[in-house]
């Protein structure tokens, strides 16, 4: 468009209606918005049929600012969103800035006022942020894993109907165990390149630790533990061999539990400042604190955010359309 075209492009604005203009804002904003250009790069990238596996795909014009892609071998369309947490989502313009914000750690009222969304809509978006960050893993762990247990207040927050009668608030739970109603018991492991996994588990028994941690681990590794006897099987079935160590022993510079057990003393205290996660929301939580902790957990430069933003990016929308 040249410059008189421009012009009287710019002219034309006075004449258009309150809905017309209203639609000219939402087309101008989502011309550049971030997560649709990269979701629509991601496609091209991957050039796979969410439908049949086909690469047989092409661009197929606009819906709702959304780019459109058509499947030649099975002839369906597709939008960029299918498949992710943007999906049937509304106000585009907001998704980047509303990501930003979670990662800032504002509360959802907070979110809800600067977006101008309702706090029934920034608590629905953060679910779906955190929904898609559960089944989210880096790859296996190897060589030195630390794994402990830890655990978290049983909470039926949100539940319409309590199995329990209902607790005062502040009241004290009884001691955490093994199969106390109270607490729920989550199994953490990180090796040294800072892979994390966690998990919830029913019980804290050989069986649940193997059959969650064991599909994560390289065979062979070296598990180092608090000398729960739960550990003994998985470290027999995947020939690990097993160190035994105390919270405040370090065996020798190599051979230590201190990671992990940072790693959950920070995660405790970020599921504070949450005031109250419901124990069925615990695993999003758990996805979404391993998300902010993918880097050091602790710096929060302005840098350092930007640098977050991207991978969180990255992950939610790859982990998605790929289903990892
Ligand atoms: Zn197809």
């Amino acid at each position: 468009m040249n410059h008189s075209q421009f012009k009287a492009f710019i002219n034309q604005i006075p004449k258009l209606d309150p809905m017309q203009k209203q639609l000219a804002i939402t087309s101008l904003n989502q011309q550049d918005n971030p997560i649709l250009n990269r979701l629509t790069k991601e496609n091209i990238r991957y050039s796979k049929c969410i439908h049949c596996d086909s690469n047989r795909i092409k661009k197929h014009g606009k819906s709702n600012g959304r780019q459109r892609f058509y499947c030649n071998q099975c002839s369906k369309s597709f939008v960029c969103t299918r498949g992710t947490a943007f999906f049937y989502q509304h106000k585009p313009e907001h998704w980047q800035v509303y990501l930003e914000l979670m990662l800032k750690r504002e509360t959802i009222r907070a979110c809800a006022e600067k977006i101008g969304v309702s706090s029934v809509t920034a608590f629905n978006w953060r679910h779906r942020y955190m929904q898609a960050t559960e089944h989210t893993f880096e790859v296996r762990l190897e060589g030195i894993i630390e794994a402990d247990e830890t655990y978290f207040r049983e909470s039926q927050k949100g539940n319409k109907k309590l199995n329990r009668p209902a607790r005062k608030r502040g009241s004290k739970a009884s001691i955490r165990g093994i199969n106390n109603k109270d607490w729920v018991a989550v199994l953490t492991a990180m090796d040294r390149n800072h892979h994390e996994y966690d998990h919830v588990l029913q019980q804290v028994n050989g069986t649940e630790i193997n059959k969650y941690l064991g599909d994560k681990i390289i065979d062979e590794s070296i598990l180092c533990s608090d000398g729960q006897a739960a550990y003994n099987k998985i470290c027999q079935e995947h020939h690990l061999h097993h160190v035994v160590l105390k919270n405040d022993q370090i065996h020798n510079e190599l051979f230590h539990i201190q990671n992990i057990n940072s790693y959950q003393s920070h995660l405790k205290q970020w599921m504070l400042q949450m005031h109250g996660v419901a124990s069925k929301n615990l695993p999003k939580y758990l996805g979404w604190f391993r998300m902010l902790a993918w880097h050091k957990y602790q710096s929060f430069s302005d840098d350092f955010l930007t640098k977050r933003e991207k991978l969180f990016e990255f992950k939610l929308l790859k982990v998605q359309q790929h289903n990892f």
